[in-house]
C-alpha cells in the first residue's frame, strides 16, 4: 500500500496529472467506463443492494455522468485565475487566486450509493489535477470488485488506484500521508479518519449522516407531500443519507398524512412491495437486525412485514412514537418512517434544534413565514422546500453537512475547489517603488499609509 501511494506521488510530482488535457481525457474515460460498462455496474448494484437498474441509472451511473458532463463543460473556466482588487496603498499591483492540485488524495466511500459516492468525488479530484486512491466499501462487494476491475482499464494507472478492503486496509491507508482525505460514511468512522488525518495535517472533507427531519403543516396538499416523502424515504430501501429520517407533522395533519403515505407506498411499489422489482433490500444481516429492532418504536401504520432470508423490510410508517424511542435515538437509515405530532412551527423548530444539525431538512408548507423562519432559525446542511433529496442533483449547490452531519462540501465547481489549494498571488512591479512610503525610518506621515 505504501508502494501504491508512493507511485502515485511520483506521478503527481512528475506533473502527469496537471495538464488540462490530461484531466479532460480522464473525465472522458471515466464517462466511457460508465456507459460501456453500465450493464456490469447495474448487475453489481443489483447483487449488492437489490437496486433496480433504472434507479441505478438515475441515482448512481447517470448522476456521475451528469457531474462529468458539467465538469467537462465548465472546467476550463473554473480553473482560470481570478483577479481580486488590490488596496490603493499597494498600487500599482495585481492580485489573483489560482487553483492548484493538492497532490495525492484519498476517497473513502460507503456502501449505500457505492458508485455515486466513490466516483462523484473522483470527478472533482481529477478535475482539480490530483492523483487519487479510491477505497470502495467492502459492504458492497460486487460494486467494489467492478471498480477494481474497470477503473484501471479506463483511467491512467499511474495516477488512479483502487484499494479494496475493510477496516484493516483502510487503517493502513490512513497511516499514509495524503494531501486531502474525502470520507463519506458514519460519524464514528469520520472521527477515526479525522484523527488519522491530524498526524499529517491533512485536510479532510467529512460527508456524514444523521437524522434529516421533515416538517409538514396544514397548508399543503397532503397527498402530494406524501408522494414526495415516500419517494425520498423508500428509494434504496431508505438507505440514503439524505432520506427523510422522520416526520414532524402538525397534530391535525397526522391522520391524513398517514393515510396518504399508505396510498403513496401502494402507488410506488404496489400492494406487496416484496414483489416489486423497484424496491431494494437491506444491505446485510447486521443492518437488517438493527432495523427490525426499531419496529417496536411505535404503532405500525403502514408495512412492518419483513423477511430475514431475503433481507426484505417493507416500507414502514410508525405512529405514536415516543421522543425517546429507539427509532428516534439514532439515524434510521432504512425504510422506517416515524411520524411525530407537533403543536405548530415553534414546537417543530424546538424539536429540530434539540438534536444534531441535520444533513438535510425538508419542509412542506405554503407559508412564506414558515419557510423564512426555518431558514433563519435552524441549521442544516441543506433545506428542501417541497422535495426531499433532490438538492443533491443541482450541481451548483454545495452538497455537505454541518456539525455532526459533516464538514466541507462538493458537487460541481465545489468539488474541484474541495480538491484544490487556492493559491494567493500578488505581483507588484519594482518600479515605481511606492513601498518607500512604508520603509523605515518611520518619519512623520508614514503612519497614514
Ligand atoms: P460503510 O460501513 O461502508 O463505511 C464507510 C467506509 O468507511 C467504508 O469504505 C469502510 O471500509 C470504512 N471504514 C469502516 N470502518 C472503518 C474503520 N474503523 N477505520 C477506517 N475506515 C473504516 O458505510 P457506513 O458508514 O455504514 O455508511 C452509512 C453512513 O454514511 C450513514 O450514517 C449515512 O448517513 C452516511 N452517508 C453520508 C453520505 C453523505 O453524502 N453525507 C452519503 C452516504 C452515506
Amino acid at each position: 500500500m505504501t508502494h501504491t501511494v508512493e507511485e502515485l506521488r511520483s506521478a503527481f510530482d512528475a506533473g502527469v496529472t496537471k495538464p488540462l488535457a490530461w484531466r479532460l481525457a480522464q473525465l472522458r474515460a471515466l464517462r466511457r467506463m460508465l456507459t460501456e460498462r453500465s450493464a456490469e455496474f447495474e448487475d453489481a448494484l443489483l447483487a449488492d443492494l437489490g437496486k433496480n437498474p433504472t434507479e441505478s441509472q438515475i441515482a448512481e451511473l447517470g448522476f456521475v455522468v451528469g457531474e462529468i458532463d458539467h465538469a467537462l463543460k465548465h472546467l476550463r473556466r473554473w480553473l482560470r485565475p481570478k483577479r481580486v482588487s488590490v488596496p490603493g496603498a499597494l498600487l500599482p499591483a495585481r492580485a489573483s487566486t489560482l487553483l492548484e492540485p493538492v497532490g495525492v488524495v484519498l476517497v473513502i466511500a460507503p456502501w449505500n450509493y457505492p458508485v455515486q459516492l466513490l466516483l462523484a468525488p473522483l470527478v472533482g479530484a481529477l478535475g482539480a489535477g490530483n492523483a487519487v486512491v479510491l477505497k470502495p466499501s467492502e459492504l458492497a462487494p460486487a460494486t467494489s470488485a467492478a471498480m477494481a476491475r474497470f477503473i484501471p482499464q479506463y483511467l491512467d494507472r499511474r495516477a488512479v488506484a483502487v484499494v479494496e478492503g475493510g477496516v484493516e486496509e483502510t487503517t493502513d491507508l490512513l497511516a499514509q500521508r495524503f494531501d486531502h482525505i474525502f470520507y463519506t460514511g458514519n460519524g464514528r468512522v469520520g472521527r477515526i479518519v479525522a484523527a488519522a488525518a491530524v498526524e499529517h495535517l491533512t485536510p479532510v472533507t467529512l460527508e456524514l449522516g444523521g437524522k434529516s427531519p421533515v416538517y409538514v403543516d396544514g397548508t399543503v396538499d397532503v397527498a402530494a407531500a406524501a408522494r414526495r416523502i415516500a419517494w425520498g424515504k423508500f428509494m434504496n430501501a431508505g438507505q440514503t443519507c439524505v432520506a427523510p429520517d422522520y416526520v414532524l407533522a402538525d397534530r391535525a395533519v397526522v391522520p391524513g398524512l398517514t393515510d396518504a403515505l399508505r396510498d403513496a407506498v401502494r402507488d410506488l411499489y404496489g400492494d406487496d412491495p416484496a414483489q416489486s422489482p423497484d424496491y431494494g433490500r437491506i444491505v446485510d444481516d447486521r443492518q437488517f437486525e438493527r432495523l427490525t429492532g426499531m419496529l417496536g418504536s411505535g404503532t405500525t401504520a403502514v408495512g412492518g412485514d419483513h423477511d430475514a432470508a431475503t433481507r426484505y423490510l417493507a416500507p414502514t410508517v410508525l405512529v405514536d412514537v415516543p421522543e425517546n424511542a429507539p427509532a428516534m435515538a439514532q439515524e434510521i437509515f432504512g425504510p422506517i418512517l416515524p411520524i411525530l405530532p407537533v403543536d405548530g412551527l415553534d414546537d417543530a423548530i424546538r424539536f429540530i434544534r434539540s438534536g444534531d444539525k441535520p444533513l438535510a431538512l425538508y419542509v412542506f408548507s405554503s407559508s412564506a413565514t414558515v419557510r423564512r423562519r426555518i431558514l433563519t432559525e435552524t441549521s442544516s446542511g441543506a433545506v428542501g422546500f417541497g422535495i426531499p433529496a433532490a438538492h443533491l442533483a443541482v450541481a451548483g449547490l454545495p452538497f455537505g453537512g454541518v456539525g455532526e452531519s459533516g464538514a466541507g462540501a462538493y458537487h460541481g465547481e465545489r468539488s474541484v475547489r474541495t480538491f484544490s489549494h487556492e493559491k494567493a498571488v500578488l505581483s507588484k512591479p519594482l518600479s515605481p517603488d511606492t513601498m518607500q512610503l512604508v520603509y523605515p525610518p518611520y518619519t512623520e506621515g508614514k503612519d497614514r499609509f
